[in-house]
């Protein structure tokens, strides 16, 4: 079997996807999720004008060997850019090889070591109350799980709340210019913990509560707020800092026993070694689309597996649906599954990429499709085109850029 085409695909159907489709010579088709939020048309130039030409003429089922020669074949190696194009590469050729065996990839993964993935959602509120009704939204939905974002008195915008509606869904900021959002760290310090407590009182102790800092806290704010929390019992804290820097979690570490998340920004498992060999998280985040696909994030997962560290696939819905169905395959297959993140998506998105995995009592499943189950309408795409659309940035009351 030999990859005759590679097509890479942009749409919008509310946000912005990119997604390739890679055909064989024996008509078989696999695709794979591209999409890196804001800065999409870069990874599109990577594929199309660097990636694509290489692929024709090669064999579909030599995996590891086409992932290692995008790799190391670039010299230039890391960085979102080249690792969104490889994973789009990796999930396309587990697609064909899946479908060409006629099983789901999960199957071919080591099969299921588990009935149903369990997830977490979403609940924002401006304040308190309306954290407390959202809450209450994402119970009646099925989570099992809920992670909990509030606005913080005397900001306007913050990470988690602005960007999304009442029902949580997100709103989505496609203009030319990316949205300025405020910050006050001792604000925020001295909010999170009445939020915990609110929430706790509401809804009782054993509602696995999560929490996300988006990298904005130096180590000994991130070990003071992991301490405030501690009374709380959160499911973790995520991104407390910016963990690029992999030693500042050691003072974060020793000062406190709420279990860390961290890494929905990396894109090797080179992020990771100091984190896991010194088991200085519970958690590793990374999503497929970002982290080179398949096969790496699976390697990461066994690494993490020896440090008693699980799997939390990061899962916005700006990773499309192709992107999302590998992470469910990967989540039932593997021994050291932790959590599914998953907000869905529109049903216009549905539309475009008809997904067989199914969401149903805050359970995530699969399906029995072969391949990884996701099939484009390339028609539905092209009638929603790119639209430009940034992340926000996020400033101090002076004006000074901070963290988002
Ligand atoms: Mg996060």
């Amino acid at each position: 079997m030999k990859i005759v085409d590679a097509k890479v695909v942009v749409t919008s159907p509310g946000r912005n996807f990119v997604t390739l489709k890679l055909t064989t010579d024996e008509g078989l088709t696999g695709l794979g999720d591209a999409t890196l939020n804001g800065r999409e048309l870069a990874v599109v130039s990577y594929l199309t004008d660097h990636v694509a030409p290489l692929l024709i003429g090669l064999d579909p089922h030599r995996i590891e060997d086409t992932w290692q020669s995008l790799y190391r074949g670039a010299y230039w190696r890391r960085g979102p850019v080249t690792m969104a194009a490889i994973a789009a590469v990796d999930v396309a050729l587990w697609d064909i090889k899946a479908k060409a065996a006629g099983l789901p990839l999960y199957q071919l993964l080591g099969g299921a070591s588990r009935e149903r993935v369990g997830t977490y959602g979403h609940a924002n509120g401006r304040d308190i109350p309306e954290l407390l009704d959202s809450v209450r939204a994402r119970l009646a939905e099925g989570y099992p799980a809920v992670r909990i974002q509030s606005g913080i008195p005397g900001l306007k915008a913050v990470y988690g709340v602005s960007d999304t509606d009442e029902t949580g869904a997100p709103v989505l900021h496609q203009q030319a210019r990316p949205l300025v959002e405020d910050w006050d760290t001792a604000a925020y310090l001295r909010h999170v913990p009445t939020v915990f407590e609110a929430v706790r009182a509401e809804f009782g102790a054993e509602l696995p509560l999560l929490h996300d800092s988006h990298h904005r806290l130096t180590p000994v704010q991130a070990a003071r707020l992991g301490k405030d929390l501690e009374p709380y019992r959160p499911f973790w804290l995520e991104d407390c800092t910016p963990a690029e820097n992999q030693e500042a979690l050691r003072l974060v570490r020793r000062s406190t026993t709420t279990p860390l998340a961290v890494g929905e920004v990396f894109n090797t498992v080179y992020d990771y070694q100091t984190l896991v060999t010194e088991q200085l998280i519970d958690y590793v985040r990374s999503a497929v689309t970002h982290f080179g696909g398949v096969t790496p994030l699976r390697k990461l997962f066994d690494f993490a597996a020896q440090y008693q560290i699980k799997s939390a696939i990061h899962g916005p819905e700006d990773i499309s649906p192709v992107g999302m169905a590998a992470a469910v395959h990967l989540d039932l297959a593997v021994h050291n599954f932790g959590i599914q993140e998953y907000s869905g998506h529109t049903p216009l998105t549905d539309e475009v990429f008809r997904h067989a995995y199914t969401f149903s009592d805050g359970h995530l499943h699969p399906g029995e499709a072969p391949g990884i189950g996701v099939e484009l309408d390339e028609e539905l795409a092209a009638a929603h085109p790119y639209a430009a659309a940034y992340l926000p940035v996020n400033r101090l009351h002076d004006g000074t850029v901070h963290d988002w």
